[in-house]
């Protein structure tokens, strides 16, 4: 497989003096070995971005578009590789691996259109010889920290909106997914996004790398997708400098079947909602909250099609489930499982985890004095709790910290309305268990973050307001 292993800084490939290992998490196998940037590889980096800002914010908005659009139609043409290059780091199924590819692309595509029509305002004033004038700026160069989990889609939301806006980027991606990130890079550069516009950084060391994005006066924002925790630390430091933060933070999705909902439906979308990506997505369904009517009948439904979905080695076509990450993560879920049942919880598919390869668990019986109520599992674990009426039901699903995304299934229109307006969350699925798609706002409220990727709001993100006062003399 050809792949970029070095960092990609001002349209040139830096090897390091250090390198660190990526490996495949179904067996642990080396991918490859990438560059450990050092701190002045990051700091050129962040001077190459800050450089290039000064003509990329000045090329005019259509071309900076058509660039874009070249990149989608690159991703497109190399989507099997870069599909492969995913599955092997980061362990999905290849045909998930394939999906992610077109969806982080329809981003670039997206933003590629959306690049014309960054519009400002005129508004009429209080005075007759005022006018004022409201100009749509470019941020700054900005710093992209992304997850392992979506290692090409969770970056496109962000670089698509930042270029097309007129930003400059130094991005990080994870450790454990880097090649991603650097292939990306290579169809950057291939259609001609100018040198310095786009950076790749690769690196073990998080915290110092963030702090160097977090001390330059040249970087004016950093968004950030990953887990609260260290979203939480992230927003400490910003504040020092008065940085733009963008946050895009854990879940831990409520996933509400009401007594009249179509439970073939229902089951359907349970499916996508949780098992995608091996549970490991921040809109993952954990918590499936049953209104006790209908509760029997999409339990047995459920269980029944959970059995059929196949776990293995993310290359082998038949796989649906690849693996977990890490070894941490197996030893995460297992301990909510074992604590779950230790309290009460029933097992009714699947078993207390012993490897990265684990089939689709669903224990019922599930309390609120559980962690795996609370706790975000990141895993293929699915939690059944039965609600007595509609009421209680939605109350259930607002009791959690994070506020992402809600599913909810109901065939009552009127059930529908107040279901999507009760819960506490930045996005509603109703009858719908896949809310991501380039057109609409993505993003969460309490604890899940800060600020929207995807959709036109997206570039508000990357954009300044600023305002003009002009009196006519
Ligand atoms: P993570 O540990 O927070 O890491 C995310 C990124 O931040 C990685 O690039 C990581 O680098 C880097 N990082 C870690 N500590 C840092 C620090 N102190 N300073 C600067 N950078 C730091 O999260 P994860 O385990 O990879 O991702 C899973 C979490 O992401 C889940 O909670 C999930 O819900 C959330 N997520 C949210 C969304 C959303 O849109 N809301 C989407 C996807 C995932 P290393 O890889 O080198 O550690």
């Amino acid at each position: 497989m050809d792949l970029a292993r070095d960092a990609y800084v001002d349209g040139s490939w830096l090897a390091a003096s250090k390198r660190f290992a990526v490996n495949d998490p179904f067996d642990g196998e080396l991918v490859a070995e990438v560059a450990d940037c050092d701190v002045a590889t990051v700091e050129r980096a962040i001077a190459a971005a800050g450089t290039a800002f000064l003509a990329w914010r000045k090329q005019p908005a259509p071309e900076r578009g058509q660039l874009l659009a070249k990149v989608a139609v690159l991703m497109a043409r190399d989507e099997a590789r870069l599909a492969e290059i995913c599955t092997r780091e980061n362990g999905k199924a290849l045909k998930e691996s394939l999906a992610e590819v077109r969806y982080a692309a329809s981003f670039i595509h997206w933003f590629a259109g959306e690049a014309e029509r960054i519009y400002g305002e005129t508004v009429p004033s209080s005075r007759g010889d005022g006018r004022i004038t409201v100009l749509r700026e470019p941020v700054g160069p900005c710093a992209l920290i992304t997850p392992w989990n979506f290692p090409y889609a969770m970056l496109t939301r962000k670089l698509g909106a930042a270029l097309a806006v007129g930003c400059t980027v130094v991005c990080k991606p994870a450790s454990q997914t880097p090649l991603s990130a650097l292939a990306l890079a290579q169809l950057c550069h291939e259609a001609g996004i100018p040198t310095g516009v786009v950076n790749v950084v690769t690196g073990t060391e998080h915290q110092r790398i963030g702090q160097q994005f977090f001390a330059s006066k040249t970087i004016r924002k950093v968004s950030f997708t990953g887990s609260t925790r260290v979203g939480q630390d992230l927003m400490r430091q910003a504040a020092e400098d008065v940085k733009r933060l963008s946050l895009e933070l854990g879940g831990n999705a409520p996933f509400v079947v009401l007594e009249d909902a179509d439970v073939d439906a229902a089951v359907a979308g349970a499916l996508v909602a949780k098992f995608r990506n091996s549970g490991q997505s921040c809109v993952a369904a954990n918590r499936f909250i049953l209104e006790a009517p209908i509760a029997e009948a999409f339990t047995q439904k459920f269980v029944a099609a959970t059995a059929k979905l196949v776990v293995g080695r993310g290359l082998d076509p038949a796989t649906d489930i690849g693996p977990v990450i890490d070894d941490k993560a197996v030893a995460k879920i297992r301990q909510l499982v074992e604590d779950a049942l230790a309290k009460g919880a029933r097992l009714l598919q699947g078993a207390v985890p012993a490897s990265r390869a684990i089939a689709p668990i669903v224990i019922a019986g599930v309390t609120r004095d559980m962690a795996i109520w609370h706790e975000e599992v990141f895993g293929p674990v699915a939690t059944l709790r039965i609600a007595k009426d509609q009421a209680e039901a939605l109350e259930m699903a607002n009791d959690t910290d994070a506020g992402l995304v809600a599913y909810v299934y109901t065939s009552n229109g009127t059930n529908q309305v107040r279901a999507a307006e009760a819960l506490q969350a930045g996005m509603v699925g109703v009858n719908e268990g896949l809310v991501s798609t380039a057109q609409a706002p993505f993003g969460g409220v309490k604890q899940s973050g800060l600020g929207r990727e995807g959709s036109r709001h997206g570039m508000d993100d990357y954009s300044n307001y600023k305002y003009v006062a002009t009196k006519l003399v």
